[in-house]
């Protein structure tokens, strides 16, 4: 492919989904940030240099995206270092699942802080940093449409990161940078390994396509909303889920 000029960064791109988007991007000549946060033992970091190495990424920064001012530092560092920034995928998610019953405040608040917040802090940093005629892509969920079971904090994040979408799609427009997200259902991450299988095949039954999506279900559609060919898509959702939730 021919070498992209622009410069991609996609948070929590150590593994998972957000990986396969820096391996997607990089395929197609744009130069990647891979973001990873700080873990016990490590794991994160060697996943991420691991991929960047794969790939060829321009770099690697750790950095929790729910730290306003850590997000700030982390942007401002590519600039410098890449001379730019024209697309960011905010990809970063966690679960911490449980009954409205029995969530304690602090599951329910870490949750909106690394998955709504830590879409805000991109996005508004992105504000002051992104070129013209930027990409910002968003990842939501089915979840945060149907309301799943034991979601309270996850559904209620993923919600909120469709509302923010829309607002950032109109305030954006003027610099003619696009803004949307995809909202993928049941992917075959790490994610989901916590789900008892009967559950995953509960769900998996009731998906018309008659399977969980793979990763590369959710980059296809990330990779179309950063191409040029995307350019009059701004404020929407693409729905990833194999007809789960129509
Ligand atoms: P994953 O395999 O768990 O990957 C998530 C990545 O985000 C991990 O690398 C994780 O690092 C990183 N991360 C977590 N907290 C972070 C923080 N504070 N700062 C920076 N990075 C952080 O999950 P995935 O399935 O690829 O999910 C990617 C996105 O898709 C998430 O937003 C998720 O909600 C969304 N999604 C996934 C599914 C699905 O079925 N898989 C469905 C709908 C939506 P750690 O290793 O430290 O956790």
């Amino acid at each position: 492919m021919p070498d992209d000029p622009r410069v991609a960064l996609v948070t929590g791109s150590s593994r998972g989904i957000g990986a396969g988007i820096v391996r997607a991007l990089a395929a197609d000549g744009i130069r990647c940030v891979v973001n990873y946060v700080a873990d016990g033992d490590g794991r994160n970091r060697a996943d991420a240099e691991a991929l960047a190495a794969e790939t060829g990424a321009a770099l690697v920064c750790e950095c929790d995206v729910a730290d306003h001012d850590a997000v700030g530092r982390m942007m401002r560092s590519i600039v410098e270092a890449l001379g730019g920034l024209d697309i960011v995928v905010a990809n970063a998610g966690i679960l911490r699942d449980r009954t409205l019953r029995k969530m304690t405040a602090d599951d329910f608040r870490r949750v909106i802080d690394v998955n709504l917040g830590g879409t805000f802090n991109v996005v508004q940093h992105a504000t002051t940093l992104l070129r013209p005629g930027g990409r910002i892509v968003t990842i939501g969920s089915v979840a945060g449409f149907q309301g799943f079971f034991g979601q309270g904090n996850y559904a209620a994040s993923k919600a909120g990161i469709v509302a923010l979408t829309k607002v950032a799609a109109r305030e954006f427009a003027r610099q003619g940078t696009t803004v949307n997200c995809v909202a993928p259902g049941f992917i075959a991450t790490e994610i989901l390994a916590d789900m008892p299988a009967d559950v995953t095949e509960k769900f998996r039954a009731s998906i018309p396509l008659g399977r969980l999506g793979a990763i590369d279900d959710v980059v296809n559609a990330v990779t179309f909303l950063c191409s040029p060919r995307s350019g009059y898509v701004t404020g929407q959702v693409i729905h990833v889920n194999g007809g789960f939730a129509m």
